[in-house]
């Protein structure tokens, strides 16, 4: 994911205004601070791209998400429907609300799909995370009809999704609330950070308290400042923002190339026999930071990867042996291995972690090969990968006699 690619000049000069002050702290100091709101305007810029009416900068994506389900209502011993394909940030975050993980099946959009969260509802069944994965979009027609079918709260982590769009509305902006990742390896980068986005004012209060101690923000003496909910500190840090802000500018930029190189590497191997791709929605929506392929099978994409570590082609994941963003690998969660007890722990959990049915998904994971799409490639270079992705995956095709 490109946002590390570009630091340069404009990150710094963002992070010397803060320094200029010395003002760290995103609120309050008004006159110290001669003007320079990092966070607020890192906030204006993501509501620009979005077109989201409230954003809300926080200490970290993970974060972000856990404040889009508890702001929107969920919390101890409500059942949310996840995906078992996600970065693990996404199960933790209804963990540690309090809230109770159902995993339902994803399809080749990477997503979970209608059918599959239609299949995992129960009578309770409060909501929905539906992770937007690999810089695509979840089928949002399909699943908002499941939503409102069953009255689910839908909560989206577009973690991985930040510049995506389905029909013309950014990811996000579908459900009650939902959250962006701004860490060291998505298409912009804060450092760490992440962004809250919804379109209810009230939703947007309670989660601006929920991340500060509960402050409301009114006024100008923080120690005497309303508190109408309990919170905890998620909050971001203006240098973070700072940086934030720098990259969020460059996002259509980096998501311009990122288009014309994925159309490239598309076109080329699209010519490959066996190689076919994951499902995009709404293609003309996608952040193109991932090539996702699918091969016919999996043992035909483990040979594909094998032979990719042979020939030293290099900047692919195989999830499906990822230790963080598939549930084959999350031992700790089976076990349900934690520091303390969690509610989940404590009120038993409807599904056994360890013995999931989830065929569909596990074709799909094992069948997927992404490659993250660089912004500062040259042609040749796109060219180049094309053709030795090309060439591992015919020798990595299984021989029809
Ligand atoms: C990166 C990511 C997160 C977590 O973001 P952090 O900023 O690293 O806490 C959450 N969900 C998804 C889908 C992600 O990819």
């Amino acid at each position: 994911m490109p946002g590390t690619e570009l630091f340069g000049s404009e990150e710094r000069k963002e992070i010397n205004d803060v320094l200029e002050t010395g003002i760290l702290f995103r609120y309050n100091h008004d006159q110290q601070r001669n003007g320079i709101w990092k966070a607020r305007e890192f906030e204006a810029e993501v509501r620009k791209i979005t077109g989201a009416k409230y954003a809300h900068a926080v200490s970290n994506g993970s974060a972000a998400i856990a404040i889009a389900m508890a702001a929107s209502g969920i919390g101890a011993g409500d059942e949310v429907i996840v995906p078992p394909f996600t970065f693990i940030a996404s199960i933790e975050a209804v963990l540690f609300i309090g809230a109770i993980p159902v995993f339902a099946e994803i399809d080749e959009t990477l997503c979970l799909s209608a059918e599959g969260i239609r299949k995992a509802v129960t009578p309770k069944t409060k909501g929905i995370c539906l992770v937007h994965m690999c810089g695509t979009m979840a089928d949002m027609d399909g699943i908002m009809a499941v939503a409102e079918e069953h009255n689910l709260i839908l909560v989206e982590d577009a973690g991985q999704a930040f510049g995506a769009s389905y029909k013309g509305t950014s990811v996000g902006l579908f459900g009650k609330a939902g959250s962006f990742s701004f860490d060291f390896f998505k298409i912009a980068t804060a450092g760490e950070g992440g962004i809250f986005i919804t379109n209810d004012e009230d939703i947007y209060k309670l989660a601006d308290a929920y991340s500060d101690h509960g402050h409301n923000h009114v006024g100008n003496n923080r120690g005497m400042e309303q508190h109408p909910v309990l919170g905890f500190n998620y909050r971001i840090s203006e240098l973070h923002a700072a940086v934030g802000l720098a990259q969020t500018r460059k996002v259509p930029h980096i998501r311009e190339v990122n288009r014309k190189y994925k159309k490239m590497l598309t076109d080329i191997l699209s010519k490959t026999e066996g190689i076919s791709f994951s499902h995009l929605t709404d293609p003309a929506g996608d952040s193109a930071t991932f090539l996702n392929i699918l091969m016919p099978d999996q043992e035909t994409a483990q040979r594909t990867v094998d032979e990719f570590n042979k020939a030293g082609v290099a900047g692919f994941n195989y999830w499906y042996t990822n230790m963080y963003h598939f549930i084959n690998q999350w031992d700790h969660l089976k076990k349900m291995s934690t520091a303390s007890a969690l509610p989940a722990q404590v009120l038993g959990t409807p599904q056994d972690y360890a013995n999931l049915h989830l065929p569909k998904s596990q074709e799909v994971v094992g069948r997927l090969i992404s490659f993250v799409i660089r912004c500062t490639w040259t042609e040749d270079e796109v060219k180049t990968l094309a053709n030795n992705i090309a060439a591992c995956a015919k020798k990595a095709m299984p021989v029809h006699a």
